[in-house]
């Protein structure tokens, strides 16, 4: 079952302008509830675009996205508020949303106060047993953003996020800016808290060993299109994409990394081409059909999905 789906979802910077310029481009995605669906790519490639315009943080100029059977594109601020408490996000570098004169049980509080009219002894005992699964305890409540270590403001990011009770949460970078051993602590986080409380989680990270940890499947982007859809980041990749930013990521040794970029042509990621793959200008498999031709995200084998002409091969 789905919970959220895009469907042909655009975001377009200059729509007026005859050259268009596209951050996201007829994308369709479904995320099925329960999941933890992967979103990778370079970076500009248009991963917190569409995470925002899913959860309707960022308008999309094109196309529709439905949170079950609703279709929320066209929501106003006022409509959307009604369901806002079930879509979260979680931001690449929490501590930088902070009121820097707030304290962690003023950080918590604000989006209680928006939804809730408990009482504040209700209010307070919600943040105590929000920070207690995020593993920070009651003596946290009065310290401000500057007093916690990069961990722990991050946990405050989740714990603020979680308050709420959402089903849906796009997890934006939430590891890029930890350490290995946080790292690791926040990953073991988010997959405890998603049982706890049968979240869906949109996983956004150019990390792709955290999404080979964690995710269930993963969507590949570039250049505001899908490349692939894969129910594994470990095998039977098929798109020269995926191939290329997979070898030039996954390898432990920096040399080999520097080595295996020759997949990619480089220093041709600006040119946007008009025609045919969006890719064609880096592939090394280009071909006069690539040039002419777009082609579509294909159903492959057992939802393995490739936007390729040459997959077969
Ligand atoms: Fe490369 Fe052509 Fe496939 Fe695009 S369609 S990825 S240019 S082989």
């Amino acid at each position: 079952m789905n919970l959220i789906e895009a469907v042909a979802l655009s975001k377009c910077y200059n729509e007026k302008t005859k050259k268009k310029v596209y951050a996201v481009k007829d994308v369709d995605l479904a995320i099925r509830k329960g999941e933890i669906l992967g979103l990778v790519g370079e970076s500009g490639c248009g991963k917190s675009t569409l995470g925002k315009m899913l959860l309707q943080l960022e308008k999309s100029t094109g196309g529709q996205v439905f949170y079950g059977d609703e279709n929320i594109s066209k929501y106003d601020f006022n409509k959307m508020r009604t369901i806002r408490n079930n879509m979260q996000m979680i931001f690449q570098n929490s501590s930088n949303l902070f009121n820097p004169y707030y304290t962690v049980k003023q950080i918590i509080m604000e989006p209680i106060n928006n939804y809730s009219k408990d009482s504040e002894a209700d209010k307070e005992q919600r943040i105590i047993d929000i920070l207690s699964k995020v593993g920070l305890d009651s003596s946290y409540l009065e310290r401000y953003g500057n007093q916690l270590s990069g961990g722990q403001r991050q946990r405050v990011g989740i714990a603020r996020a979680l308050v709420l009770k959402p089903e849906f949460v796009v997890c934006d970078e939430v590891v890029s800016s930890v350490d290995y051993e946080i790292r690791n602590q926040i990953l073991k986080l988010l997959i405890d808290l998603k049982e706890e409380f049968g979240l869906t989680y949109l996983f956004i990270s150019h990390d792709l060993s955290a999404v080979k940890k964690i995710c269930d499947r993963v969507v590949v982007m570039y250049m505001g299109n899908i490349m692939e859809i894969l129910p594994s980041i470990e095998e039977n990749i098929k798109h020269p994409y995926t191939k290329a930013l997979l070898a030039a990521s996954l390898d432990i040794n920096p040399r080999n990394r520097q080595k295996k970029k020759i997949l990619f042509r480089e220093n041709e990621e600006q040119i946007i081409p008009e025609n045919g793959c969006i890719f064609q200008n880096r592939c090394l498999y280009s071909n006069e059909k690539c040039k002419n031709n777009k082609p579509k995200l294909e159903n492959t084998e057992d939802n393995h999905f490739v936007a390729c002409h040459l997959y077969k091969k």
